[in-house]
Order: structure tokens, then C-alpha cells, then sequence
């Protein structure tokens, strides 16, 4: 596929999510990290997002939980190019009854090339990167190329 070229703004929308039995250690790791966070628009599932702004008193916007569709919401905005870089401790030990959403949430990641932590330490290099402080540019699918191709010859 052809890409084109996006820059990312330097206060990146950096996405929150954990599952249930992951929420302590984002919590853990929000309240670590908060000096830098804080610098940034903050997006997360609801039961996440409430958590962490009780806890941690970072301004995160609650989308709808999990799997009452706030994965399929983030997905669509990282579709929409809303969503430049995702935190996402999921359970690797533990089923969820929303898992295609949540495998759905993740090709969407990889589709538009934005970085994923899925752990803490993975959090912590994404979160001090020198692009995370910075302008960045990132390869996108070029989306208007895509439906050009898919239509020309019908
Ligand atoms: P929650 O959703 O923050 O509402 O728990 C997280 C998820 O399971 O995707």
C-alpha cells in the first residue's frame, strides 16, 4: 500500500486503557509518569479513564468502557487520526467477553502505525522517546490512493 507522511503535534492524544486486572499497575505506572502525562490530551476507556482522573487527577476524557463499545470508539478514532500513541495493558492471563473488540483495537494500531505499549516497561520507553517531547512524523496508509485503486476499475 502507499503511505503519505503525518507529523504528530508535540503534546501528543496519548490513549489509556487496561483491563481489570491491569488497572492497579496503570495506575501504578500513571502516577509514575504523571509529570509527563500531564503535558499531553489524554483519551481512555471509561472504567480506565475515571479510575486514573480519581487517582491519579489526570484530566483523561472517559470514553464508554470496554466492552460496552469504548474499544470500538478508540478505534475509530485512531482511524480518524485522533489518537497519535496507545497504552493498553491488556490481560494476558485472563479472558475479557469484548476480546474481538479488543483485537480489533489493536490491528487498527498496527494499521495506522501508531506506537503501542502493552506493558509497563514498553510504557516507559515509549513515554521517554525523544518523539514522544517532539514533533514526529510517522507513515500512514494513503487512504485516498487506497480507495482510488480499489475503485478504478469497477
Ligand atoms: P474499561 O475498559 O476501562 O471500561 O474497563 C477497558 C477495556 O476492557 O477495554
Amino acid at each position: 500500500m502507499q503511505k503519505i507522511t503525518r507529523c504528530m503535534a508535540v503534546n501528543k492524544r496519548i490513549a489509556l486503557v487496561a483491563h481489570d486486572h491491569m488497572k492497579s499497575d496503570l495506575i501504578a505506572w500513571s502516577k509514575a509518569r504523571a509529570d509527563i502525562l500531564q503535558k499531553h490530551h489524554l483519551f481512555g476507556t471509561g472504567t480506565t479513564a475515571t479510575l486514573l482522573t480519581k487517582h491519579v487527577e489526570l484530566p483523561v476524557k472517559a470514553l464508554f468502557s470496554g466492552p460496552m463499545g469504548g474499544d470500538q470508539q478508540l478505534g475509530a478514532m485512531i482511524a480518524e487520526g485522533e489518537i497519535d500513541m496507545m497504552i493498553f495493558f491488556w490481560d494476558p492471563m485472563n479472558a475479557v467477553p469484548h476480546d474481538p473488540d479488543v483485537k480489533a483495537l489493536l490491528r487498527l494500531a498496527a494499521v495506522w502505525n501508531i506506537p503501542v505499549a502493552t506493558n509497563p516497561a514498553t510504557a516507559d520507553f515509549i513515554i521517554d522517546s525523544i518523539h514522544t517531547s517532539s514533533k514526529y512524523e510517522h507513515e500512514i496508509p494513503d487512504y485516498e490512493g487506497y480507495l482510488a485503486e480499489r475503485t478504478s476499475e469497477l
